[in-house]
């Protein structure tokens, strides 16, 4: 069979330089087992051909790349490795069943280096980033290396998942995994898995996170069910990977529906994925449609979906004085309070938030419900005591989210909607997980 007649899965990372280049994506199902490389012809072939060859357990890399001090290539094997050892826990197989597994990469700088001795064979279509072809895959050269090894494990999780999954699902799903099992940091030059990237540093040039609340600020952010529907030939920009990983993320951690993603991912990774998925008991889609849009609208570095979780319960009239604990290790609290739009609510607070660790030294911080100006996040200070309601139709238009009413010490604000009261205190995601006890909260009519 003519190698281009194989089907093939294509895709197009594209740098954060690059956003507005809408590209066509090929993204056909490929037959696992039509597409055999035997990684030792390959290392003698790229030897021949002058070619560096860097050789782990589970991907033999070869690339055109001159040898400099820092280029951290010889590393690379043992992070795939590391990866590996991932994927094969995230699909709830051992690793020992597939120690014979080995993909063969191939980091291009020039490709005809590559076509001249056969490593790119001529049906593989042109590429900007990377492609993947069964054990095989293709990336060009990124001169970031966070970059680099991110591209590196996005095409490999492809081959992964390709070879030992027979992946042939929405490309969603295809391509939100690939980035969600690929987002990693290294600690202590080993790979950590990280589906939400815990720090920008980590994650040079990826710019996902960035995408996201891009998006958000235009009023043009995806629902969860536009994720779902978009078309092969339509995932190309940076947007849709974005928008691609951000639901994979939200439901392979979401405490309401990591198990119905679960479930979906034990079954076959075919054309029926998503509705599986949306078929499986005990998943609900309109909740989900709602936390994703919570989840869209807060996303950060450092994200944490348990802490984050939502009760969406309706609460009760404030017809007396209720008062309520605000926690500041975790995000939106339900105050259990219910109002009538245009209804005037008044707040008061009470104490301190224990807000951890000041960040450059060993000093615990508290905090009355204003804040405390030694440290910000999203331009307020930490430690500040914010009230919302959560709106399904802004008037601004785009996807819902919470709208902030109130924040501060005490005062009133009028309800911009029927529904629940939500409190929460300022601070950043990974700023949160050392915190400790919150102030007190007292709502009246
Ligand atoms: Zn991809």
């Amino acid at each position: 069979m003519a190698r281009d007649a194989r089907s093939l899965i294509a895709h197009l990372l594209l740098t954060s330089s690059v956003v507005a280049a809408a590209a066509a994506i090929a993204f056909t199902h490929r037959d696992a087992r039509g597409d055999e490389v035997d990684p030792r012809q390959v290392i003698a072939t790229a030897r021949r051909a002058g070619l560096r060859v860097f050789a782990g357990k589970h991907l033999v890399l070869v690339s055109d790349r001159p040898a400099s001090p820092d280029d951290e290539l010889e590393q690379l094997p043992a992070v795939f490795d590391a990866a590996f050892d991932v994927w094969c826990d995230h699909y709830g197989m051992a690793a020992a069943d597939h120690a014979d597994w080995r993909a063969v990469g191939c980091l291009v700088v020039e490709p005809e280096r590559f076509r001249s001795c056969g490593l790119l064979p001529p049906g593989i279509p042109a590429f900007d980033n990377g492609f993947c072809a069964g054990m095989q895959f293709w990336l060009m050269e990124q001169s970031n290396p966070a970059y680099r090894r991110h591209l590196l494990l996005h095409e490999g999780v492809h081959a992964f998942t390709l070879t030992l999954r027979g992946l042939n699902a929405p490309v969603w799903y295809a391509e939100g995994i690939a980035e969600l099992l690929a987002t990693h940091r290294l600690v202590d030059g080993v790979f950590a898995s990280t589906p939400i990237p815990r720090d920008a540093d980590d994650v040079e040039q990826l710019g996902r996170i960035e995408a996201i609340r891009e998006l958000r600020e235009q009023r043009l952010a995806p629902s969860l069910n536009d994720v779902f529907a978009t078309a092969g030939n339509e995932h190309g920009r940076i947007r849709d990977y974005a928008a691609s990983w951000a639901a994979s993320a939200f439901l392979a951690e979401h405490p309401q529906h990591r198990h119905a993603f679960a479930v979906a991912e034990a079954g076959p990774l075919d054309r029926t994925f998503t509705q599986r998925l949306q078929d499986t008991p005990g998943f609900d889609a309109d909740l989900a449609s709602r936390d994703f849009d919570a989840f869209t609208d807060d996303l950060d570095y450092g994200y944490d979906l348990d802490r984050m979780a939502i009760d969406w319960s309706p609460g009760a009239p404030l017809t007396e004085v209720v008062q309520m604990r605000v926690d500041p290790t975790l995000g939106w609290q339900n105050t259990g309070v219910s109002v009538k739009r245009g209804s005037t609510v008044r707040f008061q607070t009470q104490g301190r938030s224990e807000m951890g660790q000041h960040p450059e030294g060993a000093v615990d911080l508290t905090s009355e419900a204003q804040g405390i100006t030694i440290d910000w996040y999203r331009g307020r200070p930490i430690g500040r005591l914010f009230l919302a309601q959560w709106l399904d139709e802004p008037a601004d238009g785009g996807r819902p989210r919470f709208q902030r009413l109130a924040e501060g010490s005490h005062g009133s604000f009028v309800a911009a909607d029927d529904g629940p009261i939500f409190a929460r205190i300022n601070d950043s995601p990974l700023g949160r997980r050392d915190n400790g006890q919150g102030l007190e909260l007292l709502l009246s009519p």
